[in-house]
């Protein structure tokens, strides 16, 4: 298996340094490991991403002094794929469609109560009031939501290994914890032929990665990441969620902050080196590793 890491960004903004920081530490681990680096473009919200958003990652990239092979894949082209692996999860008795908006999942939730989490790494957690719905019925008005329970119980679970600094290990797979902290996720959004994280697994699968290298921000999305992977026969690629870049005020770098995009800083006349040393990567590529 050959070293494998990727850098997906979303074209719905500018890249900033909290994206140069992902793409660059992806590309320099590939290098140190004899791998190779390869681009994803995240684009089935074709609400938000824009073209031009797109080009704009390719130079910046190449600004940077990064390399990928051709071509790229791009989300938005492989719908029926994503399609066919939803289908195979229908088979399994493990989705259903949902009707319900916002306001209508607020109502059911109910109050907050102490203890229970009302949100999880897919956003609020669903209170299943569309459960029994067979998929016979779902029409352009639904989402394809994931049975947690069902699909915890046919999975075969095993850990996960991450690298990243503040997870570095081995993490075990709660079924417990999915099903009362993430809930039942949504496999597709309306008018979207897919979502986040249906896609991301078919598509590090179906391009070979063996360390998937993003922000800490996806930790926890990892859990389901890992659960997909099992239901699906497919391999978990080791995770290495990087610290994220912070403001001056600790916060963290929002995807529209024009303030840090990595076009405004070229405008200003900052090299590719001045980037990895604010992001806090060495002054060149590190040297393959020893071992
Ligand atoms: N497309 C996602 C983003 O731009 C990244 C997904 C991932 O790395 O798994 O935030």
């Amino acid at each position: 298996m050959i070293f494998t890491t990727r850098f997906a960004p979303s074209p719905t903004g500018p890249l900033h340094l909290g994206h140069a920081y992902s793409a660059l530490l992806a590309h320099d681990m590939a290098q140190a490991n004899g791998g190779r680096f390869l681009l994803r473009i995240e684009d089935i919200d074709t609400a938000r991403s824009r073209p031009h958003w797109e080009q704009q990652i390719y130079e910046d990239l190449t600004w940077l002094g990064l390399n990928w092979p051709q071509p790229v894949m791009r989300q938005s082209q492989r719908l029926p794929r994503y399609r066919a692996t939803l289908d195979q999860l229908t088979a399994m008795g493990l989705t259903y469609p949902c009707r319900c908006n916002r306001r209508d999942i607020e109502a059911a939730a109910g109050a907050p109560q102490e203890g229970v989490p009302q949100f999880g790494p897919d956003g609020r957690i669903y209170p299943g009031t569309c459960r029994n719905r067979p998929m016979a019925e779902a029409g352009a008005e639904d989402v394809i939501r994931l049975n947690m329970e069902s699909a915890v119980n046919a999975a075969r679970l095993r850990p996960f290994t991450e690298t990243g600094e503040t997870y570095n290990g081995q993490h075990p797979m709660d079924p417990r914890r999915l099903i009362t902290t993430v809930g039942d996720i949504i496999l597709v959004r309306r008018g979207m032929g897919s979502a986040y994280h249906l896609s991301v697994v078919v598509d590090d699968a179906d391009q070979h990665i063996t360390q998937v290298v993003r922000g800490a921000d996806l930790f926890e999305a990892t859990q389901i990441h890992v659960l997909l992977q099992a239901l699906l026969g497919l391999a978990t690629p080791t995770y290495h969620h990087h610290n994220l870049i912070r403001d001056d005020q600790g916060k963290r770098l929002a995807k529209r902050d024009d303030a840090r995009a990595i076009a405004k800083y070229r405008a200003e006349g900052a090299t590719p080196q001045d980037i990895r040393a604010m992001v806090g990567l060495g002054h060149t590529s590190p040297a393959p590793s020893s071992g």
